[in-house]
């Protein structure tokens, strides 16, 4: 019954990503370059910009850096967001974002399209609310949400949820929450979205390759291209041939990391009774279907990527030291270019 009983935990743990992870921020650009402090959005929360966010039309902001599942005091579940001549789009959607979007000065009826990557719930979670708060301000402009197998069913089932909500009254008349999203679920790899400033392309990830065999779940990288920048965004994934040609010369590779010896020591300390089965389990999805420092490292090396922005940082928490240099000095091994690792509001 125990064994059932974790059994089902962790698999909805796994499921949500990995197990938690420590806050703080290590910087590493090759040998050592110092980078350059920009704007602080608030007195808490400091930003960090890479060089060329200083003269880029395009910038990324990391919202959220933390994995799941475990909530953590200094970094949000994952979610990015990619501005581009005064437009904001949002990569993933994680718990905290809307915390993170109000510190980064992004207003509720800004973003004009969300791409998630997977439906785990350390991507989706603010989903909802953005959309509720978009009611309830009387955000009428329609928002474009892109998203695999499982995203119309959950956009459908939270517009249910708000028939009758009274906020919506406050909407101009005759508007209809359902009309706010136009969701476009997608199942291939290709070009999502196209306009005058943005190109987005997606690549289909191997990320549940030891959890849901057979499922109809999938995770996606985005590659974003603007008039001066490339970004690809990974997503979760394990190593991936497919990756490495998605990401070939990218200006920026923002990348989900996690260290597989601290993940199995977090496992354990936070569930003394889990089964050894149980324990195998999650360490196989840890190491087939998400990346290590050396797998990023290897990634980036062989995708030739101009830039490194780890994010999505498991596993851990926020009160066991600083493990940071292990990130950056794991992906070093294999990749001589700027290796950063993101915390909440960087900006590059
Ligand atoms: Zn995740």
């Amino acid at each position: 019954m125990k064994v059932l009983s974790n059994l089902k935990i962790l698999q909805r743990c796994v499921a949500g990503n990995r197990l938690g992870m420590p806050i703080g921020r290590y910087l590493a650009w090759g040998a050592a370059l110092a980078l350059t402090m920009t704007s602080s959005p608030s007195a808490a929360q400091v930003a960090k910009a890479a060089p060329n966010a200083q003269t880029s039309k395009t910038r990324v902001i990391t919202l959220g850096t933390g994995a799941g599942p475990f909530p953590r005091v200094k970094r949000a579940k994952s979610s990015n967001a990619l501005q581009v001549n005064g437009r904001t789009f949002l990569i993933d959607a994680g718990d905290g974002m809307l915390m993170r979007m109000a510190a980064a000065g992004i207003r509720i009826g800004d973003p004009e399209a969300v791409f998630l990557t997977h439906m785990h719930l350390d991507h989706t979670a603010a989903l909802p609310t953005l959309l509720g708060l978009r009611v309830m301000t009387s955000v009428t402009k329609p928002i474009d949400i892109y998203g695999p197998y499982g995203i119309t069913r959950l956009v459908n089932g939270y517009l249910d949820g708000l028939e009758g909500f009274e906020a919506s009254r406050s909407a101009p008349s005759g508007f209809d929450p359902r009309s706010l999203p136009r969701v476009h679920e997608f199942s291939e790899s290709g070009l999502l979205y196209s306009d005058q400033d943005v190109k987005v392309y997606a690549s289909e990830n191997a990320h549940y390759n030891e959890l849901l065999p057979g499922s109809r779940a999938k995770s996606f990288s985005f590659r974003f291209e603007t008039a001066d920048r490339t970004v690809v965004f990974s997503g979760d994934t394990g190593p991936s041939d497919s990756l490495v040609k998605f990401a070939t010369g990218v200006d920026l590779l923002v990348v989900e990391v996690s260290d597989p010896n601290s993940a199995k020591e977090r496992l354990l300390r936070n569930n003394p009774d889990m089964s050894p089965e149980a324990v195998a389990v999650a360490m196989d999805h840890i190491l087939r279907d998400h990346l290590s420092p050396e797998q990023v490292g290897q990634l980036a090396s062989a995708a030739k990527v101009k830039a490194v922005v780890l994010s999505h940082i498991g596993p851990g928490n926020d009160n066991d030291p600083d493990p940071f240099a292990m990130y950056v000095e794991g992906v070093q091994r294999f990749y001589s270019g700027p290796v950063t690792l993101a915390s909440d509001l960087d900006t590059f």
